[in-house]
């Protein structure tokens, strides 16, 4: 089989995804399935769907588009605030887009009015993460001005932690987010439909969680696909990590020593490397790079390797008893990043299992 690949198990992810919405479920609330880090592919959106998960997220319209057109039927909710030159498809083929910025809700509202159709919003409130978010005490005038909008319904809103600033959402955060939904909704006689309380690093939250307040939906990602608590990358307990494995194959494969000759000075990523003088090793190149991965993301699964060093397009890798054979596959597991840059070059191929 070509390399290099991703192989992709939809049953690990169906299993991750109805483990997920289940457990959810039990405390009433509903699984947004995020799709962004897979390029928005049809095959995971639709086994997150058969799983169960309520709608789908993505950060990106393009990958929203896709699975449309590719024949997914969802609610389909764009993560980011939209782009000004991408408002009409955002109105086109998102169901709920989430905003921060009045200037861009005026323009999804005047374009929503051009397509004759009602666009939903749902407005993410900074709790400290410091990504994207209206300061909580600018929240009151955002939601006045938008309810005077036409064509643009306010649905809900929600938040995000755990991400930019890795702020672990607590208890503090969510009853601040619940505060929040319910002065809003009494203040402008308005009842939310979604009050969404973060990503896969909210769980650790919901596990020790026994009054979840007004909270009713949850957006995941990363704990799905690679089943791990985002806050401290340990496993999940009853989900699979390895749905998404990668394969890479051997090109070269030779006794070398493991000290460069000559002076050392800067290598092609502009970092002067250090060696350590183990005697002629065996070492062997694989047919992957940077390009089509982040290498310090990964980890062998199937020899006992170490990674040498890498380059755009090769990653070298050493051992000390074990010769590799050209051609021979090499499978890695993925963390969040290697798995972003994996699925986002071309010439890693999808596999699905
Ligand atoms: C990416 C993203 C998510 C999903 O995050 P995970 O950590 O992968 O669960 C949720 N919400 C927003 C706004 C996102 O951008």
């Amino acid at each position: 089989m070509a390399t290099p690949r991703l192989e992709i198990d939809l049953s690990k992810i169906h299993h991750n995804t109805r483990w997920m919405v289940e457990f959810l479920d039990s405390k009433k609330i509903s699984t947004t399935g995020v799709t962004k880090v897979t390029l928005g592919d049809p095959k995971i959106a639709q086994t997150m769907l058969r799983a169960g998960v309520g709608n789908i997220g993505d950060s990106r319209i393009e990958n929203i588009q896709k699975m449309r057109e590719a024949g997914i039927t969802a609610t389909f909710l764009l993560l980011r605030n939209p782009l000004k030159n991408q408002i009409s498809q955002v109105v086109k083929y998102a169901d709920i887009s989430f905003n921060t910025e009045l200037s861009t809700i005026v323009k999804l509202s005047d374009a929503a009015r051009e397509q004759k159709k009602t666009h939903k919003i749902l407005l993410m409130i900074e709790l400290g993460d410091l990504r994207e978010g209206i300061l909580p005490e600018n929240i009151d005038e955002i939601v006045r001005q938008t309810l005077q909008l036409p064509n643009i319904k306010l649905i809900g809103i929600g938040t995000n932690l755990g991400c930019l600033g890795g702020v672990k959402p607590d208890r503090k955060h969510m009853d601040q987010l619940i505060e929040i939904s319910k002065s809003l909704e009494l203040k402008f006689g308005v009842k939310f439909e979604i009050v969404s309380g973060g990503n896969s690093a909210s769980l650790e939250w919901l596990f020790n969680c026994k009054k979840v307040g007004t909270i009713n939906n949850i957006r995941l990602g990363e704990s799905i696909l690679l089943g791990r608590d985002t806050m401290s990358r340990e496993p999940i307990e009853g989900l699979y990590t390895d749905p998404i494995t990668l394969i890479a194959e051997v090109i070269e494969s030779n006794i070398k020593p493991s000290v460069p000759t000559g002076e050392i000075c800067q290598n092609v990523f502009g970092i002067k490397p250090t060696f350590q003088d183990n005697g002629m090793v065996h070492h062997a190149i694989l047919g992957i790079g940077r390009q089509d991965v982040s290498v310090s993301g990964l980890k062998v699964l199937t020899h006992d390797l170490d990674i040498f060093g890498e380059n755009s397009d090769l990653i070298v890798v050493v051992s000390k008893d074990n010769g590799l054979k050209i051609g021979q596959e090499v499978r890695f597991s993925l963390n969040y990043e290697a798995l972003l840059v994996a699925m986002t070059s071309p010439f890693v191929k999808k596999v699905f299992q």
